[in-house]
């Protein structure tokens, strides 16, 4: 079986079936492919089933690449906004969370019926589960070899996603033909992962799994890959370490051997006038115990471990000494602590790296040096701040890349 396309997408995920519904209803004849059985499990399983699609402020500010001005044009040209229209035109009941962040008030699965419904209104073919065994230029066309015939189109668009979560079918499959006709890739990493700890580092923390803290985090460093970052979120605690959504913002800016830095008061509501310097020093507080100090402005676990560590527990805070109130005072405000590793792909949401974006046209997503070939989604080095910013730039990719096909 040989057919001739305008575009033949592969890999029918969150950028690929926007993109093909897209190009679809602007008149292409498109054909989508995907390994998987099922499509779109990412987004099934996505905000704990219930999607965030969007971010109310999603903006370049909010995405790591490389070249941080690279999502300009295309969020520029597709914003939240826009997707926002449409789900609402699905009469698809949503909700804000936290800071913008969109979700289904339902489930994920009204994410993939309207991907669906507009790859239909777009008569676009979709084939699955289809193997590509290759992929080769000939003249001015793409032919894609299958399991199930060769396909040949003007327009190759690449969109098989990041390396999280082998177990639901990513590959680095755009990364292998990125490689293939040149491109540059940067190396991926696994990010939006929780962190592990050895155990001499986090010392009897384990035992407080489950607990969720409101924290200010601060990760990476100037002369890192993607620079730094400061968030106000909780920190879960876990028997393997820390998760959780500010450490999952921290770990896509953190670089082994470098440490995390937690001020563990940094983001409670301070009560007018709370002052910590005055906690730690005033004599009112003489007949407390040092673990009662720290409830004042911990959850009470915590605070008997942090207690503990500086060997505090049990003496009045009129016994402990001025240097131990600082180094308690430096604990709690600005736990320095680095981490083992990360959980790993099987544990990540995202993929940082992917194809250079300076082997990319920012406005079309298409190779400069391979006309007709096209990165959109999780494989371009572009990755998103938790909270909606993924799935964003994955309508926004596959938008203006459907706009050049
Ligand atoms: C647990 C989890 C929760 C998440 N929650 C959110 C959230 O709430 N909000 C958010 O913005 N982001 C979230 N993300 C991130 C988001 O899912 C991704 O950024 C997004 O799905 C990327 O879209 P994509 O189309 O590039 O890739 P994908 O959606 O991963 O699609 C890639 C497609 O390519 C196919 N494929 C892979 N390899 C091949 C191959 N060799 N041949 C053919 N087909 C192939 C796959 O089967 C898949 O269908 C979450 C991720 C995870 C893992």
């Amino acid at each position: 079986m040989s057919t001739e396309w305008d575009a033949v997408v592969l890999g029918g995920g969150a950028a690929g079936l926007f993109c093909a519904g897209v190009a679809g209803q602007l008149g292409k004849k498109v054909l989508v492919l995907d390994h998987a059985p099922v499509l779109g499990e990412k987004i099934r399983i996505s905000g704990g089933g219930r999607c965030n699609f969007t971010n109310l402020h999603s903006g370049p500010a909010n995405f790591l690449s490389l070249n941080p001005h690279f999502v300009k044009s295309a969020l520029a040209k597709y914003p939240s906004s826009e997707f926002i229209k449409l789900v609402a035109s699905y009469g698809i009941a949503y909700h804000e969370k936290h800071q913008g962040q969109l979700f289904c008030d339902d489930s994920a699965k009204q994410i993939i019926e309207l991907l669906m419904s507009e790859c239909t209104k777009g008569n676009v073919t979709i084939r699955n589960p289809v193997l590509v065994e290759s992929i080769a230029q000939e003249g001015s066309k793409w032919i894609v070899r299958t399991d199930t015939g060769v396909e040949k189109t003007k327009s190759l668009v690449m969109a098989t996603g990041g390396l999280p979560v082998p177990a639901i079918g990513a590959t680095a499959y755009s990364l292998d033909i990125a490689k293939q006709f040149g491109l540059k890739v940067v190396e991926p990493k696994p990010a939006l992962v929780p962190l592990s700890f050895t155990a001499d580092t986090f010392g009897s923390l384990n035992e407080l799994a489950g607990l969720s803290v409101p924290v200010r985090i601060a990760s990476g460093s100037k002369g890192q890959r993607y620079g730094t970052c400061r968030f106000n979120e909780d920190v879960l605690l876990t028997h393997k370490g820390l998760s959780g959504p500010a450490v999952l913002q921290a770990s896509s800016y953190w670089t082994e051997g470098e440490p995390i830095h937690i001020d563990w008061l940094g983001a409670i509501e301070r009560p007018n006038g709370f002052n910590c310097d005055e906690l730690f020093n005033d004599e009112d507080n003489r007949l407390k115990s040092a673990e009662t100090i720290l409830a004042a402005v911990l959850p009470q676990r915590l605070a008997k471990a942090f207690a503990e560590q500086n060997n505090v527990t049990g003496r009045k805070w009129a016994e402990v000494s001025k240097k131990d109130r600082q180094a308690l005072k430096e604990l709690i405000t600005n736990w320095s602590v680095k981490p083992a590793g990360t959980l790993g792909w099987k544990k990540a949401e995202v993929m940082l790296g992917g194809v250079d974006t300076k082997e990319l046209d920012g406005q079309t997503m298409m190779s400069r040096q391979n006309p007709g070939l096209f990165f959109i989604g999780e494989c371009v080095d572009v990755t998103g701040h938790l909270g909606g910013h993924n799935f964003q730039w994955a309508w926004a990719s596959g938008f203006v890349c459907a706009q050049a096909l």
